[in-house]
């Protein structure tokens, strides 16, 4: 068989622990026998990390803005206990974090969804995306316990012009109080990388916030999405035939559990963060849950949206056999590589693309699956593969299929 020939690289982000170990399994067996991979190699498992000081993580997001594309494995985010583990020179920051300020990017979540495991919202046919605005209000907010009586303010200093004074409350007896802040700048980059992977998946897009309410605040979030909708979006949405529906954040949670699903929702900070929890959960577990990172000049990085499963990668340096699900890991790089092919329009590779998908999700169809799957499967005969033997039983698929 002749193998599919790449025109520009991929940049490859290698992780750590168990993660770490799937991902040289899915090269081994899903990817080097059908292409010539040609991938710009970073590795961010955290001992590298730490040699490097972190530099590799910067070069890594560097590099992405220069081939567009990237896929990523699950990283460890130092703590304390992790310091002494891996014998740190310092507490580096979430690499994921690192590569989202240098991008300026948006998450996208999306749950992959198979027959015989059913979301527990009975109408819910198609998967739901959540995209995250991933900067300020209260991560960012400053706090402060009120005791006793007094005027608490908002200030606004001017570097020139007359100071502006709001009254948050005359204090009559304790309370707490808390200020916030979002940006322009930031609001307008969420809400482009949302248009255009709407225009990219080609789904609707929702976006709510409490704007009857937070007249000045919410609303902003809202008239950016609006003015920037109608000026470089509405043309390019009617030709595809998809919607931007805007509506109350309430009205919104109502109407998305109504829903057959299949669309993109845009959430403020907080909302996402609580609703992509809740969405995870609805749609069965988080080893089919992917994100890809999207930034508003159209870079993208491909990723699960799990960690490095510690405990299963414990379980392995021991030498007991492991079962873990390895296909939001095979989505990043099915993401990533139609992309590729997408952007230097090299079709064989889309297909490849959609074939490795269509071989995971006919395996676990055909009821080989991992130990996390097995437990909330509907399919009467399952097979129990160990991590290995459950990509094996992949390739065997896709053997087929290309
Ligand atoms: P985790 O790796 O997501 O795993 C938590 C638990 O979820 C596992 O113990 C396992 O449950 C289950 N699970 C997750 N992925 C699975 C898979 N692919 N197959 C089967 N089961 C799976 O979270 P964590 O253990 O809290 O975090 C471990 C490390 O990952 C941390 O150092 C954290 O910093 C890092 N992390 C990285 C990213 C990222 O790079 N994007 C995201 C989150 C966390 P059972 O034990 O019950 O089998
Ligand atoms: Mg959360």
């Amino acid at each position: 068989m002749k193998k599919i020939k790449m025109i520009n690289p991929l940049v490859e982000m290698d992780g750590d622990e168990m993660t770490r170990i799937l991902w040289g399994m899915i090269k081994d067996e899903l990817l080097n026998p059908f292409i010539d991979l040609r991938t710009e190699y970073y590795d961010l498992g955290l001992e590298y990390r730490n040699e490097t000081n972190d530099k590799v993580t910067v070069e890594s997001a560097e590099a992405i803005k220069k081939y567009g594309v990237g896929v990523k494995c699950a990283t460890i985010t130092p703590n304390a206990d992790r310091m002494k583990e891996y014998d740190l020179k310092e507490i580096w920051k979430s690499p994921n974090g690192t590569i989202r300020a240098i991008l300026d990017g948006t998450v996208f979540r999306a749950p992959i969804t198979v027959d015989s495991i059913k979301p527990y919202v009975r109408n819910w046919e198609k998967p739901i995306t959540i995209a995250r605005h991933a900067y300020g209000d209260i991560y960012k907010d400053v706090e402060m316990k009120i005791e006793g009586k007094g005027k608490v303010e908002l200030v606004f200093t001017p570097e020139n012009g007359e100071e502006k004074r709001e009254l948050i409350h005359n204090f009559t007896e304790s309370g707490v109080v808390l200020g916030m802040h979002n940006l322009n700048k930031s609001i307008e980059s969420f809400a482009r990388s949302c248009f255009n992977f709407a225009l990219d998946i080609k789904q609707d897009l929702w976006f709510a916030t409490k704007d009857t309410i937070s007249k000045k605040y919410d609303h902003t979030f809202k008239d950016i999405f609006n003015d920037i909708y109608l000026a470089e979006y509405d043309e390019k949405f009617k030709k595809m035939g998809i919607e931007y529906f805007y509506t109350l954040i309430d009205d919104a949670v109502a109407r998305v559990i109504k829903s057959e699903g299949g669309m993109i929702w845009a959430c403020k900070n907080y909302d996402g963060d609580v609703m992509s929890d809740m969405v995870a959960t609805a749609f069965g577990s988080l080893a089919m849950m992917t994100s890809v990172l999207v930034s508003p000049e159209g870079n993208y990085e491909y990723e699960a949206a799990h960690g490095t499963v510690q405990r299963h990668y414990y379980n392995h340096l021991k030498g007991q056999e492991t079962s873990t699900n390895s296909i939001a890991t095979i989505f990043a790089w099915s993401g990533a590589l139609r992309k590729r092919g997408e952007l230097d329009n090299l079709k064989e590779l889309v297909n490849f693309a959609n074939k490795l998908e269509e071989a995971s999700l006919q395996t676990i169809n055909e009821g080989v699956m991992t130990k996390d799957l097995a437990l909330i499967s509907s399919l009467e005969n399952k097979i129990i593969a160990n991590s290995s033997d459950f990509i094996k039983a992949i390739r065997v698929r896709l053997e087929k299929l290309v």
